[in-house]
């Protein structure tokens, strides 16, 4: 763990706040420990819920690096990663991540605290939803 990066992260959460946005800011560093790019949350000015550092940065991991060099980089981020981001950090392929408040203690700072879980029903028509999926993952 690197706390200069972790540094640079709380730097660009407040930036993020500066810019009257969620305060919360992410780096990748790759392999040999350079910044490969840097993010802050613009939900707000972008008008834009998926507009995470984390998950910009794994948008922008997936469309520029090769699996290889994903795989070396770490994501520095003021924050641990929401469910959304979670899920494009592995997508991505990202090698590993490191954040400075968990989201337990980042709830302590948010009242109303996480976002709500939406109910979800299934699973249905097996073999209708099966058609167009079956062999597609070969
Ligand atoms: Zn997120």
């Amino acid at each position: 763990m690197n706390e200069d990066f972790l540094r640079r992260a709380i730097q660009l959460a407040a930036v993020a706040r500066e810019s009257g946005n969620p305060p919360f800011g992410s780096l990748l560093v790759g392999p040999g420990g350079e910044v490969l790019a840097e993010e802050h949350n613009t939900s707000v000015t972008d008008a834009d819920i998926t507009a995470h550092p984390e998950l910009k940065l794994a948008r922008w991991a997936a469309r520029e690096l090769d699996p290889a060099t994903a795989a070396g980089t770490t994501m520095y981020t003021s924050c641990q990663p929401c469910g959304m981001c979670a899920g494009a950090i592995a997508r991505s392929g990202l090698g590993r991540v490191v954040f400075a408040l968990s989201t337990e203690q980042l709830l302590t700072l948010k009242p109303g605290g996480d976002f709500p879980v939406v109910p979800q029903d299934g699973p249905a028509l097996f073999d209708e939803a099966r058609i167009p999926v079956e062999g597609y993952y070969r």
